[in-house]
């Protein structure tokens, strides 16, 4: 067997000291190398920063000071990934309950963030620069996976351009190539959609990137108009945020001629998962490990599926550790045709968010109304019907912090979006029941989009 100190000393520790340069091309062409590992390899790697990571936030992370002092634990004894079993998970909760326990003393320009997307619990919390080059690099390199780069002209459907922000090594990436076009998600009017269509076909990309619920409308559109979208040029359709249903990746494929590329991450967790071109959603195990956990809070073998939980080894300056997602997938170690060492991740079940339609018939994302809930303190779950153009109910299961009055701000704010005259309910509840796969649908519509 190799040494395992020879291999730190003579790999681990030099491609460690080359990604401390905090700047997103180093950390790319690392990967670009390690990607080809074996796992036994990218396992190795994946201690040595454990090791390194968990000293660090011993030291500078008040509530992991605490923690590992409580526990007995010594991070200089790190010398396996199950190593963090160690530890109890991380949930929002307790990030909330004292976010600033969570931050690097050694570190002063940490970036506020929230969760976007379709969280039903808001979170605040920091990021800092080795996290963010590290995210960057993980995106850039998966979108050489498909023989474009960053820099070649894009189209982004998006929820807009401050939700854009929230992709943050996304929209890293998009302030200095200036040749990304933003089409808004969340006014998917017949009309816009036909503008929309317009300018697809007169900028001509080479890359899409957005919901695969808003590219597939968008597909189904022209399809429907008889408008060629398959000739343009289009390489690939990167689609992130949402459940990928097969039904979307057939008919995006079809009207842009180009395959869709998945890819799973989170502004909270990361860049945890994207598809190569052999169909592998390979994981980022440079940066990442990935346990899937049981219902029982037990650690499953590979195969099986549970709970996705994530440790960020780029975030000791605002730790992610032990991270529960909420979203469902197993790990598979099968090799990829493709040839990379990137363990898989399979049965991806992310979140489902339809579309909502305004009483004038404008289609809109149904983030747009997720985003009200959001911002609403003190709600500790939701869920959104809406019954028809005229009718939608909010069920919400109310926190401590829930003030009665907040009831009429939402119906106020819905009311601006759907129309004024839409009915909108809102219930106090106990408990809302979750879909099949156990995890909430936050926005149901029982509403034909363009019927
Ligand atoms: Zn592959």
């Amino acid at each position: 067997m190799y040494s395992y100190t020879k291999m730190v000393s003579n790999i681990l520790f030099p491609l460690h000291e080359r990604l401390k340069q905090h700047t997103s091309v180093s950390v790319r062409n690392s990967m670009e190398q390690s990607q080809w590992w074996s796992s036994d390899k990218l396992k190795s790697l994946q201690i040595s920063k454990l090791r390194s990571m968990m000293s660090d936030v011993y030291k500078n992370v008040p509530y992991y000071t605490t923690l590992i002092n409580e526990r007995g634990l010594n991070p200089e004894d790190v010398d396996s990934v199950e190593w963090v079993q160690n530890l109890p998970f991380l949930t929002k909760s307790i990030i909330k309950s004292d976010t600033d326990s969570f931050k690097s003393k050694k570190v002063c320009s940490l970036k506020r963030f929230n969760t976007g997307g379709s969280s039903g619990e808001p979170l605040i919390f920091y990021i800092g620069k080795e996290r963010i080059s590290h995210d960057v690099a993980a995106k850039w390199r998966a979108t050489r996976w498909w023989d474009v780069d960053i820099g070649d002209p894009e189209i982004v459907v998006w929820g807009s351009p401050v939700e854009l922000g929230s992709q943050d090594y996304v929209r890293a990436i998009r302030d200095f190539f200036l040749r990304t076009h933003l089409i808004p998600a969340f006014e998917m009017s017949q009309e816009n959609v036909d503008k929309f269509i317009e300018q697809i076909r007169r900028i001509r990309p080479a890359m899409l990137f957005g919901y695969p619920s808003s590219l597939s409308l968008i597909a189904s559109h022209a399809e429907r108009k008889c408008v060629a979208l398959d000739q343009l040029g289009v390489k690939v359709a990167f689609v992130t945020s949402e459940r990928l249903y097969d039904e979307q990746r057939a008919k995006i494929e079809q009207a842009f001629g180009c395959p869709v590329a998945n890819g799973y991450g989170g502004r909270d967790a990361g860049f945890i998962a994207h598809q190569c071109p052999h169909g592998g959603m390979h994981i980022t195990a440079e940066d990442i490990i990935l346990e899937i956990i049981g219902k029982n809070d037990e650690v499953l073998p590979a195969g099986e599926v549970g709970e996705v939980v994530v440790t960020h080894l780029a975030t000791s300056e605002f730790p992610f550790i032990r991270y529960r997602t909420g979203d469902v997938a197993a790990i598979d170690y099968q090799p990829c045709a493709c040839g990379r060492g990137l363990p898989l991740l399979s049965e991806l079940q992310g979140r489902t968010t339809d579309f909502v339609v305004a009483q004038d018939g404008t289609v809109m994302h149904g983030l747009s109304l997720i985003y009200i809930l959001r911002d609403t303190s003190g709600i500790e779950l939701f869920q959104v019907i809406q019954e028809s153009k005229n009718k939608v109910t909010v069920s919400i299961v109310p926190g401590d912090q829930y003030h009665n009055e907040n009831n009429i701000e939402i119906v106020r704010q819905f009311k601006q979006r759907l129309g004024q005259g839409v009915n909108v309910i809102v219930n106090l509840v106990e408990n809302i029941e979750t879909e099949g796969s156990g995890k909430y649908r936050y926005i149901k519509s029982l509403e034909n989009h363009f019927g």
